[in-house]
């Protein structure tokens, strides 16, 4: 069935996303705060929307990719009273569990249905069409994106009830960043002890060190060819991306009482790194920034070493 489909927040993500509907037959009306961003979807068959309301009026499903909560919320205020009873509200959005909900119950109050739909994959994945998609409401809801969802993305799992697919993209995200930097400390101390990244690798990969961090975004160049370490950590996924991630998960996680000591470390530790990088670096350059206070280490050590020597003498 072809559907009218408004898409605000043509990004990174959105523009893709956007282009992959309109190339799916759906009519699609597009709007960014940014004119060039509503000017480069229309050269991929999207109708450029001057507003965001205006965008909506017409839609049966209004989907939305935008930076955090904050934008989500604020554009729901707009779009809601803008919009046709009774249409689908589906957010694409990475935000925080309670503003998903939050922004469901706005929906429900105003007379509309709605998702939550974050996705992985990345800007790699919105171009090629295979992002998964992890949706939190109702059956319904989810049965009736789900053709949305299938244009831009290759997998579609429904989480459970409002919040719930933002609940399961955090969770996920949390192991990431944790294995990343646990796979990153293996790798710096492999290098303390004499031992090659590659012997490494090929004990880790087929032994129970395995997972994603290591065998897919291996940290260090060499092993794996595609991963960014191979191409001076160009992203990938963003280390700002990662920081923002792990910081909802640990925001959820202080709310929650969940002792959630190692995410809660990430957290901080991404933050940090993020302040120097932003989306400059993949996350898996974490790596460098290990190594240099295990450099840092060893020269302070060898420095207090010599002093003590020197007072012997
Ligand atoms: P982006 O900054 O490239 O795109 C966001 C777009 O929203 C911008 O073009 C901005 O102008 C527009 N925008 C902001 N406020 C608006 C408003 N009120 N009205 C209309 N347009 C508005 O970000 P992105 O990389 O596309 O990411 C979008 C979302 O997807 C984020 O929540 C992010 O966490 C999530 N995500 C990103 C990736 C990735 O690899 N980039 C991967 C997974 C999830």
């Amino acid at each position: 069935m072809t559907l009218t489909v408004a898409f605000v927040g043509l990004g990174h993500m959105g523009a893709p996303m956007a282009a992959h509907l309109a190339g799916a037959g759906h009519r699609v009306l597009g709007h960014d705060l940014v004119p060039a961003a509503r000017e480069a979807a229309a050269a991929h068959g999207v109708e450029p929307a001057a507003t965001a309301a205006g965008a909506v009026a017409e839609a049966d499903v209004v989907l939305t990719m935008l930076p955090a909560g904050r934008h989500v919320l604020g554009l729901y205020d707009d779009l809601l009273p803008a919009a046709r009873p009774g249409a689908l509200f589906v957010d694409c959005s990475t935000i925080d569990v309670a503003d998903a909900r939050t922004a469901h119950e706005r929906a429900a109050a105003a007379g509309m249905r709605s998702l939550d739909a974050p996705v992985s994959g990345g800007v790699v994945g919105a171009e090629a069409g295979t992002l998964t998609f992890m949706a939190g409401g109702g059956e319904a809801e989810f049965a009736e994106a789900r053709p949305l969802l299938a244009a831009m993305g290759e997998k579609a799992v429904h989480c459970g009830g409002p919040g719930a697919g933002q609940a399961a993209k955090i969770c996920n995200n949390m192991i990431l960043g944790v294995s990343m930097i646990a796979v990153s400390e293996a790798f710096v101390l492999g290098e303390s002890l004499g031992l090659t990244h590659q012997a490494l690798y090929d004990v880790a990969a087929t032994a129970s060190g395995q997972c994603w961090a290591l065998s897919v975004n291996c940290p260090v160049p060499g092993p794996v060819p595609a991963s960014p370490a191979n191409r001076d950590y160009r992203p990938g996924f963003a280390a700002a991306l990662m920081a923002k991630d792990l910081g909802l998960a640990a925001d959820a996680a202080r709310e929650g009482g969940v002792h959630a000591e190692l995410a809660l470390r990430a957290a901080e530790l991404y933050a940090a790194y993020a302040e120097r990088v932003g989306d400059a670096e993949d996350f898996s350059g974490i790596v460098k920034t290990i190594r240099e206070k295990t450099d840092r280490k060893k020269t302070d050590r060898k420095k207090t070493d010599g002093d003590r020597s020197g007072q012997r003498a």
